[in-house]
């Protein structure tokens, strides 16, 4: 019996491992111009370590988590907490006052696999411990933005403030009123969790528990003034570096250790595995993990999400057209349609050709491949007569069009149609 890899665990193997050497590369290289170092820690941990950071009433702790030895011991879920751990440990914030670290690898939770759902997958993970201010939040996030557009990817950015220790209670309140009245509409997880963890309601992918929680009250209306006034700062910042961002009152992360700023980087093209990067501020999570008492802020995004990204834009990039491939059959041919091709080229039209004068059989075949929309075809024959012919790739037409007026008929006939190199495969968004 052949023995396979265990589900949600993956290979990564020539071919497609160079999308993620270029993914980490571009990231680090990014991660070195903010001034950030890297930091790597060990895949195990104290699950104590999870428990007290993350959050007991988390779908992470609850259910996710890989623990062995009596659940003493845990595969790290995220990559913050033993950030922070080691920052602690190695009392890091003596050397700086200001620590600007990442680090890039595996994570694992228990959870069902998918497309871009993994239980072993990985995450380029920044954390920036020692400073509060809002400009801050608005780099990370800046940051993070021009990883995702060096590498192609369209993204749209969402953040709130989940307040502090002062707004946030009078808020959990509120929010404890309103759902308290609709408790019996919500999920299982929702309905046990309420009580608890009562923002989890806020951000439960279930529609009816979306529903539900329709109106809610806002917690960036319950902000304290300070809070209120970082929030504002971050926007300001973001504004300041031209980052597009819209607000999200919904969002409230799985994690609870955030307090003020967070966010996501979301995108549409993933289905449910919709968040390719989060994070936010964590201001009270070093002190409660035994360290300084310094804030903290950070973001973590999805690897295998940015390679999927990455993988279905190459598809569709295979897919596009061109308007016109020029196929010149022998050397005089040819000696006619270089200059031609890079006529219509500076002219607009998206153009292929073959610089080896292949068989006419050869070249259609080429011109099939790149997906051109009509073939110009110059022979000998056709050179002799004055003409060329021109096939339409779709409709399997042919006309002949005179040698003399070439690109003016070609370009009448085929730039009010240039495909623009556009896919082939028209989608509906
Ligand atoms: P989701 O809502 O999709 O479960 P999450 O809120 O649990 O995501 P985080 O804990 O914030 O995710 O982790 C940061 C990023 O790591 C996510 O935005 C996502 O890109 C990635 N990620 C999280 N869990 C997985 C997983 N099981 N497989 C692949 N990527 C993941
Ligand atoms: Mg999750």
């Amino acid at each position: 019996m052949k023995i396979k890899a265990l589900n949600g665990f993956k290979d990564i193997v020539p071919g497609e491992v160079e999308l993620w050497q270029k993914v980490e590369a571009t990231a680090r290289d990014i991660f070195a111009r903010f001034n950030f170092n890297e930091i790597r820690m060990p895949i195990l941990e104290k699950t104590e370590l999870f428990a007290r950071s993350i959050g007991e009433a988390t779908d992470i702790v609850e259910k996710e988590m890989y623990t062995f030895a009596d659940k003493q011991i845990t595969m790290r879920p995220e990559a913050t907490a033993s950030l922070l751990r080691a920052y602690i440990q190695h009392g890091l914030h003596v050397q700086k006052p200001i620590q600007r670290l990442f680090t890039i690898g595996p994570m694992f939770r228990h959870e069902r696999p998918q497309k871009g759902r993994l239980r072993q997958f990985h995450q380029l993970d920044v954390e920036v411990l020692g400073t509060p201010n809002p400009r801050v939040d608005a780099e990370l996030m800046a940051m993070g933005a021009m990883i995702l557009e060096e590498l192609g990817i369209t993204v749209s950015l969402e953040m709130n403030s989940l307040g502090c220790p002062i707004c946030r209670p009078v808020f959990r309140e509120a929010l404890l009123n309103f759902i308290d009245d609709r408790k019996d509409a919500l999920c299982e997880d929702c309905a046990r969790r309420s009580k608890t963890n009562p923002l989890r309601v806020l951000d439960c992918k279930n529609p009816t528990c979306r529903k539900q929680v329709e109106e809610a009250p806002s917690i960036q209306e319950h902000l304290c003034s300070e809070c209120d006034e970082h929030f504002n700062a971050v926007q300001g910042g973001l504004t300041q570096l031209n980052v597009q961002y819209s607000l999200n009152k919904f969002m409230v992360r799985g994690l609870d250790y955030y307090t003020r700023t967070t966010f996501e980087f979301i995108t549409k093209d993933l289905g449910a595995q919709a968040a390719v990067g989060a994070g936010g501020r964590y201001d009270g999570l070093v002190a409660k993990l035994g360290g300084p008492k310094v804030p903290g802020i950070g973001f973590a995004m999805g690897l295998e999400r940015i390679i999927l990204l990455l993988q279905q834009q190459e598809e569709s990039a295979d897919n596009t057209q061109i308007d016109i491939f020029v196929a010149g059959l022998g050397e005089k041919a040819s000696e006619l349609a270089f200059p031609l091709a890079h006529k219509l080229r500076g002219e607009g039209l998206f153009t292929a050709m073959d610089h080896e004068a292949r068989s006419l059989k050869s070249q259609m075949k080429q011109a099939n491949k790149v997906n051109a929309r009509y073939v110009l075809i110059i022979g000998d024959n056709e050179l002799e007569k004055g003409t060329a012919v021109l096939r339409n790739m779709e409709s399997q037409e042919q006309q002949e069009i005179a040698i003399t007026s070439l690109s003016t008929e070609l370009l009448s006939i085929i730039l009010p149609h240039s495909t623009g190199g556009n896919p082939a495969q028209t989608h509906d968004n």
